[in-house]
């Protein structure tokens, strides 16, 4: 990529829709909690790249070569950008995916997956979870420690949550997916909203 197009993605306010999703100022202040941090990473690493990559020309041929860590096309790997090593978080994440965002080029689920140990983070893929179908993510959205990242009319501010509440949270729902993919999910799945739902 030449290096003045890509300054000028980088401060193009334009995002395509759906790529702020989650993100409030509140949001990319806050400080405290490993995982929301990283995920606030991943997305602005993502949101960056992508901004630029609207302008290329889109070549008809097969997929590009991935890289196996962060699955993006090697040209525009980020691995660099990662830490070497994965980092140390207490809480558990699940991110709930829609199917769409699974054939996406560039994604930031394989990111945040990089920089966490593997077993805390887990992703589903899927539209519709019910608790027989999922008897394990029912479990997990039934605890009292567990969150759901979710701008809702309920939502608490997280970090104030984490403040005020007596126990860290377990383990934090994220969904992942366009803003109407994500409400779609969210409404349409009761389990989803048992969790105490943060922003
Ligand atoms: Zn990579």
């Amino acid at each position: 990529m030449e290096p003045q197009k890509e300054e000028r993605a980088l401060r193009d306010p334009a995002r395509p829709p759906g790529a702020s999703r989650f993100r409030t100022p509140n949001e990319e202040q806050r400080e405290g909690g490993a995982a929301p941090e990283a995920a606030a990473l991943g997305a602005e690493l993502d949101d960056a790249s992508a901004d630029g990559l609207w302008e290329l020309p889109v070549e008809p041929a097969e997929r590009r070569p991935e890289c196996s860590r962060c699955s993006r096309p090697q040209k525009v790997c980020l691995c660099p950008f990662l830490p070497v090593h994965p980092l140390h978080i207490s809480t558990y994440l699940y991110i709930i995916q829609h199917p769409a965002e699974e054939n996406k080029v560039l994604r930031t689920v394989p990111l945040l997956a990089a920089c966490l140990p593997q077993d805390k983070c887990k992703v589903k893929i899927g539209r519709r979870f019910s608790e027989e179908r999922d008897p394990e993510l029912s479990t997990v959205c039934r605890k009292s420690g567990t969150l759901i990242l979710y701008p809702g009319a309920e939502a608490a501010n997280l970090e104030e949550f984490i403040l005020d509440s007596p126990v860290y949270p377990s383990t934090i729902i994220i969904i992942d997916g366009t803003w109407s993919q994500a409400k779609d999910i969210f409404h349409k799945n009761s389990l989803f909203r048992l969790p105490k739902q943060v922003n």
